[in-house]
């Protein structure tokens, strides 16, 4: 079996479509969509993923503005930075880019984001809506990309069993909680770092989400014929290339042989993620007005 490659750069095209109309409908009122990111620090990876924001943004006529804070910069002036974007009526969406300098606790800083310009959706507020069933809010942006995928693939999940590796706050967590919805209604296992007996949970499973940051982690083996795997995974692995390194996910390409879908790393959730990021300032700012 070859599994069919789940193109996340065509699905992110799909929404971006559905998102040009809905921004231009917001421009017939007068209102342009406008997403702030903060990035503290100089992370050469936080500095590609906030330029590939901004491209998207360019791309469907969103405003990006974006708020450069110094390395050493003290956990005051970041909260300032946070509470100064919460009021201005310009801006609709608000985010800080991960990771923080150490020692500057991300989780107080995003709980600063006014909640309905929470386009990352990880403040207390919006998650908690998640856990209480109410999937309707803005959702962090890799598990409905994630979600998105599975519905496009036109997967029926319902009474099936899905193994979700990882379980951060951004990633594994919440998506954990949206594939168990109401409506989804997979059967959910959470694995993770103290997880005993992944491959046997693994092949046990109809849908795999690896969201490790582990390079090939997932093979062949640990994959049930014709299941699901979704790879979340971003990994950097050096080389001899003139880039010095290549991207590669948790799955190992031999896995396409034996799983019915796949996503690509690249191609696969990455783009996702960013168009969930554009559907959020959309919703943000429609809320808004
Ligand atoms: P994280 O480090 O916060 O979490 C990793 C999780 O993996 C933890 O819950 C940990 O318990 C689990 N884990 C670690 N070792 C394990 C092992 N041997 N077996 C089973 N579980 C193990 O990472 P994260 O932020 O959730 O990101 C995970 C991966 O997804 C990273 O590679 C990251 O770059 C990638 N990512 C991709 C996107 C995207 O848009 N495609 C978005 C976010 C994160």
């Amino acid at each position: 079996m070859t599994a069919v490659v789940l193109d996340g750069k065509e699905i992110a095209r799909e929404i971006e479509e559905e998102l040009r109309r809905r921004i231009n409908d917001l421009s017939k009122n007068g209102v342009t969509p406008c997403l702030a990111v903060v990035i503290v620090g100089d992370d050469p990876a936080s500095h590609v993923y906030v330029g590939a924001k901004e491209r998207a943004c360019a791309r469907l006529g969103i405003r990006s503005v974006r708020v450069d804070v110094a390395y050493n910069a003290d956990y005051e002036e970041v909260v300032s930075t946070v509470k100064s974007l919460n009021e201005d009526p310009e801006i609709n969406g608000v985010l800080v880019q991960s990771p923080l300098p150490s020692g500057m606790d991300e989780i107080s800083i995003t709980d600063l984001i006014d909640p309905i310009k929470d386009v990352d959706g990880f403040h207390a507020q919006n998650l908690g809506r998640l856990v209480q069933g109410d999937a309707s809010g803005l959702l962090p942006c890799t598990p409905a990309g994630v979600m998105r995928m599975l519905e496009r693939a036109k997967l029926d999940l319902s009474g099936k069993r899905a193994v979700v590796i990882g379980r951060s706050r951004i990633v594994g967590m919440p998506l954990s909680i949206l594939l168990a919805q109401r409506g989804v209604d997979a059967t959910v296992t959470i694995a993770h770092s103290r997880t005993a007996g992944m491959a046997d949970l693994c092949r046990d499973a109809d849908l795999i989400v690896a969201a490790v940051g582990s390079p090939n982690m997932i093979t062949a083996e640990w994959v049930k014929p014709g299941a699901t795997v979704i790879d979340v995974g971003i990994n950097r692995v050096t080389d001899n290339s003139e880039k010095g390194y290549y991207l590669t996910g948790d799955v190992h390409p031999d896995a396409l042989d034996i799983a019915g879908a796949l996503s690509p790393v690249p191609g696969g959730v990455g783009p996702m993620t960013i168009a969930m990021l554009m559907s959020n300032t959309v919703r943000a700012t429609e809320m808004q007005h």
